[in-house]
């Protein structure tokens, strides 16, 4: 089973849960997807045994064989390739290397080269298999790196994926294909917002979803009014407590100093599973 742990906006505490729950289960993997500032490994500390770097082919234009037709630029769907007066620009920030202007050339006038746009690294701490993916700084273009930690998902094993925060994207690539999307929350107006956003992406995808409201006993009661509204089930809460904070900021777990946690995420593991079905909602 493959969950993934997403939340509409950062610092809600979603890291915590990924890796928390990925901690108190057996036979599993956490891949952390969140490939623009990735954290999990602080608190995982794994040994990492591989590394490899992530491309995207970049086009490249040979001007003796160019002339200026601008079908590249037409079938180009990121607006990273411009025909000028029959000059070819290319924005390589902007290039997804989807592959399509060399593709659609009719001059064969495209060649691809490589450009890196960050790592993978895959490592194991106490019998969790732990893979990372880390995007160079300054690129933009995640979701490549984000498929590639994917390509490490072991099926033999429940996965867990730490996706990154917001709706675009990033996210969807991180979570697609997933069996269970976990949106964490924190009960305030701006919280709320967010997640209403990342409940419409996930009923698009038409993944099976739940809610873990964090710092529960904060904030008001109109994120669990929605929930009720709109039959999202609520599945775990963790009360504001100074004790995980200062956990966190350590780097260390909460199920190692608070061992009762580790029971509770057991349990949430188990009723997801055991709810697959009953929780696709509309
Ligand atoms: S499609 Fe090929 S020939 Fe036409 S402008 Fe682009 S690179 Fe040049
Ligand atoms: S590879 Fe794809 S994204 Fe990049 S310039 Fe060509 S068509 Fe656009």
């Amino acid at each position: 089973m493959i969950i993934s742990v997403a939340s509409g906006k950062g610092g809600t505490g979603k890291t915590t849960i990924a890796v928390n729950l990925a901690l108190s289960l057996s036979n599993v993997q956490l891949l952390d997807c969140d490939v623009e500032e990735p954290n999990c490994h602080i608190f995982i500390k794994p040994v990492f045994e591989n590394k490899n770097i992530v491309f995207i082919p970049i086009p490249q234009v040979d001007s003796k064989k160019c002339d200026g037709c601008g079908r590249c630029q037409e079938f180009c769907a990121y607006n990273a390739i411009a025909v000028v007066n029959k000059e070819v620009l290319i924005f390589s920030e902007l290039c997804h290397g989807c592959g399509s202007c060399t593709y659609f050339c009719p001059n064969d006038a495209i060649e691809e080269e490589n450009k890196k746009i960050g790592i993978i690294e895959i490592g194991k701490k106490n019998g969790i298999q732990f893979v990372h993916g880390k995007l160079d700084v300054g690129m933009m273009m995640s979701p490549p790196v984000i498929r590639a930690v994917k390509k490490h998902v072991n099926k033999k094993k429940t996965v867990i994926i730490d996706a990154p925060p917001g709706t675009s994207c990033p996210v969807i690539t991180a979570i697609k294909d997933t069996d269970f999307v976990i949106l964490v929350t924190e009960p305030t107006p701006f919280g709320l917002n967010e997640l209403s956003l990342a409940v419409e992406v996930v009923r698009k995808l038409k993944i099976p979803f739940g809610v873990i409201i964090n710092r529960s006993d904060l904030g008001n009661k109109k994120t669990d009014e929605y929930c009720v509204r709109e039959n999202i089930p609520i599945l775990m809460r963790i009360p504001f407590s100074k004790k995980i904070a200062e956990i966190y900021s350590r780097g260390d777990s909460i199920i190692e100093t608070l061992p009762e946690y580790r029971e509770n995420f057991q349990r949430l593991f188990e009723n997801i599973k055991q709810g697959k079905n009953w929780l696709r909602i509309k």
